[in-house]
């Protein structure tokens, strides 16, 4: 079986990878690729997915709520035992494996049970979700929320596309869909596993040398989208050191403290830790080489897999703040926090795939993640694993790449974790 599988899946290589040229090609802007959630090239590439499925002999058809669910045919039970699912959608000028790679691997493992004749006794569905990334709706996770019953019509009503100011409600209505929020359209009680293969967002695997990795945990955050740094603008030549509440100075520092507070957890071994200040800046009306700045805006995102560690780097963070406020005559007002808790994955699940690629000879990595939809069929009491794929230039960007063998890799370990289960 091990050695048919992996046969099967290479023999599968070279239609799968038409099938990413067809959909990147069908759902391209120009720069990249633009495939908007619950809009018309999300559906092109659902389209797309359904016909090459149907063409080889699965059943493929969209849920109340947009949806794709691939089955194999005479499996369609109501209650799944293993869902394997990811997303349509990409982000504006996004690449062609961001979500899609999670899909065709899906769509992959069933052809390759299908033709080995191995149809386990498990009931399989692979699920493509509709608008997973967030720059469309402004939140993210929107197809696997609406699946499990967690995003209700007043919500739907409230959220609004940037680009077509349309609310989600009015997409999904287009689209011959409703939010419920009653619950998951499927019952979840029999589902053994949701497993997800997704490109691995950053470069570790690059810079390792592995092609594949079992993902640990997903990272939780802690943010504050619109922080702020309250001093008082002055004369840079007028006004000496000890009369100046410099605001650039003191949030310059303040994130000098968080990346050293970082670099020592990095040290300590806690390479799940992530610190970044993606925005900052003076107010360009007020601001000039020439003046002490007297307000700053900015932003705080740290994330991690351990809580706890998260809460110790905030407060720590905030001690600071107030720290540097009273050495500087300025005040911090970090604004709103928002963030989501770290997301743990199941570990016989994850113990599971790595014994799975371990039959190859190797090891398979542990590494933690980043938000996909695994987090909302993990938070929902779902045993969830997640496989990671090694791509080059990192994603969310037009010149994401995976390579087709790395691809192949990883639909094997899918398939060959799935199979385990059966056989038990
Ligand atoms: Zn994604």
């Amino acid at each position: 079986m091990q050695n048919g599988l992996t046969d099967e899946i290479a023999r599968q290589g070279p239609l799968l990878e038409e099938l990413f040229a067809t959909i990147g090609k069908a759902t391209g802007d120009g720069v990249g690729i633009s495939r908007d959630a619950y809009g018309a090239a999300e559906t092109r590439a659902g389209d797309i997915l359904a016909e090459f499925c149907r063409r080889h002999g699965l059943s493929a058809a969209y849920d109340r709520a947009g949806n794709l669910n691939v089955t194999a045919p005479g499996r369609e039970a109501a209650a799944p035992d293993v869902i394997i699912g990811s997303h349509l959608d990409s982000v504006p000028r996004g690449g062609n494996y961001d979500g899609l790679a999670g899909v065709i691997a899906g769509i992959g493992v069933l052809l390759a049970v299908q033709s080995l004749g191995a149809a386990p006794a498990l009931d399989l569905r692979v699920l493509g979700f509709r608008g997973e990334e967030s720059p469309w709706f402004g939140q993210a996770y929107l197809g696997s929320r609406l699946f499990l019953g967690q995003l209700g019509p007043a919500e739907a009503e409230a959220m609004r596309r940037f680009d077509t100011g349309r609310s989600l409600a009015d997409h999904l209505k287009a689209l011959g869909a409703t939010a419920n929020g009653e619950g998951p359209l499927l019952p979840l009680d029999k589902a053994r596993a949701y497993l997800e293969l997704h490109i691995e967002q950053g470069p570790l695997l690059e810079s390792s040398g592995d092609a594949l990795a079992v993902a640990s945990a997903i990272r939780g955050n802690i943010r504050y989208p619109a922080a702020r740094c309250h001093g008082r603008y002055a004369h840079s030549a007028a006004v000496p050191r000890h009369l100046r509440a410099d605001a650039l100075v003191a949030t310059a520092r303040l994130i000098a403290f968080a990346d050293a507070h970082w670099q020592e957890l990095a040290e300590a071994g806690r390479a799940d830790v992530v610190f970044t200040c993606g925005m900052l800046q003076t107010d360009s009306a007020e601001h000039a080489m020439t003046k002490v700045a007297g307000e700053v805006s900015f932003s705080l995102n740290l994330g991690g897999t351990d809580a706890a560690v998260m809460q110790g780097f905030h407060e720590a963070i905030l001690a600071r703040a107030e720290k540097l406020a009273r050495q500087h005559g300025v005040r911090f007002d970090l604004g709103t926090r928002v963030g989501t808790p770290p997301t743990p994955l199941h570990p016989g699940l994850i113990a599971r795939m790595r014994a799975a690629g371990a039959q190859g000879g190797g090891t398979v990595p542990l590494m933690p993640t980043v938000g996909h939809d695994a987090a909302m069929f993990a938070r929902a009491g779902v045993p969830t694993g997640m496989i990671l794929v090694r791509n080059s230039h990192g994603s969310h960007n037009p010149a994401e790449h995976m390579d087709m063998a790395d691809f192949a890799r990883g639909v094997t370990l899918l398939a060959q974790s799935v199979l385990a289960m059966a056989a038990e």
